[in-house]
């Protein structure tokens, strides 16, 4: 490619909304335009990018025997009625209807019509197992799009789904599809972790998330510094709590004045106590599938703070919205006081709190808590684990210090099992004759976000560092100085043999000054730059590292030789 005939509209100025550098650097380096909230141009260089990335996601999944498809992105509403996620799905589902009132949905995820697709025409367990994999444009009327690829509202997905015959099979390919993603990540150069991850509103068991660590992440995640134990905050667990301090408190149980004291900060003060031993209580209302709703309070340590996603998955609720005094008050709660005893509501309590005593909890009357309380002989309550994982917390399969970090989300993978083949009636011969619905699972990647996540973990003060495969041009060879007919020839050939030899190149044949050429290389993150300048004179040649940019110089009859085997 000659950089004279490139389109790419690179800007000094950053979008007032570009908080993080990928996307303020993808923009200032021409890689992409914005065309309204969440949604996106790829210009030429973003596009081999994206290309690229495709490119690897297809060659490993081909390795692996699934088979790339391309499903229409305007999907029938009809099918998500049948799979029950019309209503469940909420408004970043984009619905509309066509002129004669069909309703349809801009795909999200293609679940519904990959399982219509393989129906009726996969009849029997002999034609199992089958992987389906597209890549696409996906839809999601997102809340708060943002951070430019990262969360748009179009954007690029593989996505993937298998059909099994049984569980057996399902978790082979899981486990196949772990090493594929990872393989793909680690060919694109990044630093990722799998962690273990919550089923969320898509149904089933079994679910990995694969997390790029970086400061920039919205996923909190946690991981083990001694074993490879690693899980987004949402369900990490970790070992049972021992008591960082020396004595327990002593107390006889039994109900204590406490006047006006509402909070954990306040009760640890009048009792002079740690919050471990205390008890907190956090009600919420919980909101139902069927649209019912209850108040549900969930009791943990003083110290410990509810875990929203863990609390929805202990009561299985499709929200918790907070609470005020005077709802609680009129099913008959005492806010401030709320102790384990209460009544007319919905109770969950942490698992670290299990057979535990000398506790202090609320009275569940006004002005009173109870102290010396014990859960040793409670065994009726609902114990689930609902606390947020704190750095410093051990590990619960090897005792190790967990610690906390920040990931992207770039690939996940679910067991679905038959969450969706049974509603929308997806069945096979199995091997006794009898008809059973598919065993599922599926799988995505966000291509697109991924263009981001690399420049995410991978840029400077200067502009973008592309990685080995995910360059658009391994190489910028820079003519310093255009008029110099000798510079300009010899840079010429190089540039012809190196395209000869098959390598992805670009010739800064542009009639600009050399500190220009050299700041865009730098802003474009192009891995290598060639340049051809002063020391020609003397027979040598520059080779820029865009990582480090440090600088080798090379003669130039030995450039070929040397650069065949580096880019
Ligand atoms: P997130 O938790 O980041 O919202 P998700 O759990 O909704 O993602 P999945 O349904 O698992 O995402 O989709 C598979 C992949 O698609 C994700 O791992 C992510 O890389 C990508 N992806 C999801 N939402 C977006 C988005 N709004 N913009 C770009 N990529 C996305
Ligand atoms: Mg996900």
């Amino acid at each position: 490619m000659r950089f004279s005939k490139l389109f790419i509209p690179t800007t000094k100025e950053a979008p007032n909304d570009a908080v993080l550098p990928s996307h303020r650097l993808l923009i200032q380096a021409g890689f992409i335009t914005q065309v309204g909230s969440g949604i996106y141009n790829f210009l030429p260089l973003g596009k081999i990018v994206l290309d690229k990335i495709r490119k690897i996601v297809k060659e490993e999944l081909d390795r692996v025997d699934s088979q790339e498809v391309q499903l229409g992105f305007v999907t029938p509403s009809e099918l998500w009625v049948q799979s029950g996620r019309f209503a469940k799905y909420g408004k970043e589902l984009l619905r509309f209807s066509d002129r004669k009132n069909n309703e349809f949905v801009l795909s999200p995820t293609a679940e519904e019509m990959m399982v219509d697709l393989v129906k009726n025409r996969v009849k029997s367990y002999k034609q199992l197992p089958l992987h389906l994999y597209q890549i696409n444009t996906k839809f999601r009327d997102e809340a708060r799009p943002r951070f430019g690829l990262l969360r748009g509202r179009e954007f690029l997905m593989e996505d993937g789904y298998s059909f099994h015959e049984d569980f057996e099979d399902l978790n082979r390919e899981f486990d196949v599809m772990e090493a594929t993603y990872s393989k793909i990540f680690s060919r694109l150069g990044l630093d990722f972790r799998v962690v273990n991850a919550d089923s969320g509103a898509i149904g089933g068991s079994g679910s990995k998330e694969f997390m790029v660590l970086a400061n920039n992440g919205e996923d909190d995640i946690m991981i083990c510094e001694n074993c490879s134990n690693a899980a987004n905050i949402e369900v990490a667990n970790r070992k049972k709590r021992v008591s960082p301090y020396k004595e327990k408190p002593q107390m006889q149980p039994g109900r204590f004045y406490t006047p006006d004291v509402k909070t954990i900060d306040k009760l640890a003060e009048f009792f002079k106590i740690e919050p471990y031993y205390l008890v907190k209580a956090v009600a919420k209302k919980a909101i139902f599938e069927n649209n019912t709703e209850s108040i549900v309070i969930f009791f943990l340590r003083g110290d410990d703070v509810l875990e929203e996603t863990k609390a929805l998955n202990a009561v299985n609720a499709l929200e918790l919205i907070d609470i005020d005094a005077n709802e609680l008050e009129d099913a008959g709660v005492v806010p401030g006081f709320i102790g384990p005893g209460v009544e007319n509501v919905d109770i969950v309590v942490d698992i670290e709190l299990k057979d535990e005593d000398l506790l202090i909890c609320g009275g569940n009357e006004k002005d009173y808590h109870f102290v010396g309380y014990s859960f040793k002989d409670k065994f009726d309550y609902d114990y689930k684990d609902i606390a947020e994982v704190k750095e410093g917390d051990y590990c619960f399969e090897c005792g190790g210090k967990l610690r906390q970090t920040k990931g992207i989300e770039v690939g996940h993978i679910f067991k679905l099992g038959t969450r969706y083949s049974k509603p929308l009636n997806a069945n096979f011969l199995n091997r006794q004759g009898r008809l059973n619905p598919f065993i599922m699972g599926t799988y995505g990647i966000g291509i697109s976000r991924l263009e981001a996540v690399i420049i995410e973990q991978n840029h400077d003060e200067k502009g973008c560092i592309w990685t080995k495969e995910s360059a658009p041009f391994m190489l910028d060879i820079i003519i310093s100085n255009i008029k110099n007919e000798k510079e300009t020839e010899y840079a010429n050939n190089i540039y012809k043999k190196l395209l000869s030899l098959g390598k992805e190149i670009i010739i800064d044949d542009r009639k600009e000054r050399f500190g220009f050429k050299i700041k865009d290389f730098e802003l474009i993150g192009f891995p290598y730059a060639l340049i051809v300048g002063k020391s020609f004179a003397d027979g040598k040649v520059e080779l820029v590292r865009r990582k480090d940019l440090k600088k080798t110089i090379l003669d130039i009859d030995k450039v070929i030789e040397y650069l065949k085997e580096i880019i």
